[in-house]
């Protein structure tokens, strides 16, 4: 069996998946580590094949304790007796920097090097080094891969990923756009290749991730050319809670005028604007309930979002020199048929034209809605990072370079 882990600053998140297949076995959350009192729950299929779900709370100071948590659930459950029993483990890492270009079996000087990228992700990084220090005290013979949110956007050329700031800021504070999500995107281009039966290397593909962060990609012939994301995951596209791309004067403006300190500011952008911002919302769900109850402030947020997301289109599109496809993923680019239909309203001249009865059809499966004429087509494929870092694991920890 493969464990992956996702830990964010206060959770935990684990999946187990059947080696032999990759099919999945189990997946469970531990959130509100370091609080008060956390919960801790787990979903599976028992030997009967009938579903099941563990709830408890509990309290649960730190990731070290949440590891032995969830290695009891799985013990209980009878899916796992010990994490030493394991094929592999694969950990997500938010921030790989310049340093990780792809996924790495774990070891001290890999530790180290995650370390050293703490300035750049100072909630993530440390919280996946407790993790990773817990399961290899546990398992120290079961191979461990990190797989880097990051990684798949190092392609992207140096006109892209720098800032038109002083060079010296890039050499010395490693100020550039990094990217997020690249796992998701990398996989949602892979399978849209495996959808139109085409190899990825043929494809010019925009990648449109939609979830409480949303992010965009410029794919030529696999390998990515840009993104929404920058330095760190606030760049781009106007996201749940965050405000993405906005003038940086406003900041200035603000501290000045208002006396906002840099921890307000930071609050603002990150946890205050977007669709929250705007309509006091940051679900799309609600929001598209208020709008169909005639909210104009739920309609100009969604309006906001959508047009900052036709722009991104655009933009892809000069960038690539047209695409064969445009993917939506995640939770609003896979379910919100008006998110779709309105950021691709317009475009038909470009070549992008949506079929509205296939964009409302209800699905978990990938399929396609644009309509015959549409020279672009317009996929849905729905994303499973979990499953990408397994299948990532598997295939470093397989290969006979490593084993
Ligand atoms: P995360 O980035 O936390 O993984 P998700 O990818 O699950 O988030 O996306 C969450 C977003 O997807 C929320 O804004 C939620 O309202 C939206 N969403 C989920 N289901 C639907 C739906 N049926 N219609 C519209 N939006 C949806």
């Amino acid at each position: 069996m493969i464990l992956v882990l996702n830990s964010g600053s206060s959770s935990l998140k684990f999946q187990l998946f059947d080696t032999s297949n990759l099919h999945p076995l189990a997946s469970g959350i531990i959130e509100q580590i370091g609080e008060e009192s956390s919960q801790a729950s787990l979903k599976f299929t028992d030997s009967q094949g009938n579903p099941q779900q563990i709830s408890q709370e509990l309290s649960i100071p730190e990731h070290k304790t949440a590891i032995a948590t969830m290695s009891s659930l799985l013990k209980e459950s009878n899916l796992l007796l010990h994490l030493n029993k394991l094929k592999g483990i694969g950990h997500r890492v938010v921030h790989g920097g310049e340093t990780f270009h792809q996924p790495v079996l774990i070891d001290k000087t890999v530790m180290a090097g995650i370390h050293d990228l703490i300035p750049l992700a100072p909630l993530h990084n440390p919280a996946h080094l407790m993790s990773m220090e817990v399961t290899m005290e546990q398992a120290p013979h079961t191979p461990q891969v990190a797989v880097f949110d990051t990684a798949f956007h190092q392609t992207i050329p140096i006109h892209s990923y720098l800032y038109a700031l002083p060079f010296e800021l890039y050499e010395k504070e490693k100020v550039r756009r990094y990217g997020f999500h690249g796992t998701s995107h990398g996989y949602v281009a892979k399978e849209a290749a495996r959808f139109l039966g085409r190899p990825v290397t043929s494809l010019k593909i925009i990648t449109l991730h939609l979830g409480n962060g949303a992010s965009a990609a410029a794919i030529a012939h696999g390998s990515c050319q840009d993104t929404s994301m920058g330095m760190t995951p606030l760049e781009g596209l106007v996201m749940g809670t965050r405000s993405g791309d906005l003038d940086p004067a406003i900041l200035f403006y603000l501290a000045r005028e208002t006396g906002m300190s840099l921890n307000d500011l930071d609050e603002l952008l990150n946890k205050k604007s977007g669709l929250k911002g705007i309509c006091g919302d940051n679900d799309m769900r609600s929001i598209t309930e208020r709008i169909k109850g005639g909210d104009k402030q739920a309609e100009l947020a969604l309006e906001i979002f959508c047009y900052r997301l036709k722009k991104y289109i655009g933009s892809y599109l000069a960038v690539l020199g047209g695409a064969d496809c445009i993917v939506f993923t995640g939770g609003i680019g896979e379910h919100s048929a008006l998110v779709r239909q309105k950021s691709c309203a317009g475009l038909q001249e470009l070549g992008i034209i949506v079929d509205p009865e296939k964009n409302e059809t209800h699905s978990s499966k990938a399929r396609a809605i644009h309509q015959q004429q549409s020279k672009i087509q317009i996929l849905i494929i729905p994303t499973n990072e979990e499953l990408e870092i397994a299948a990532q694991t598997l295939e470093l920890i397989s290969s006979p370079t490593t084993s």
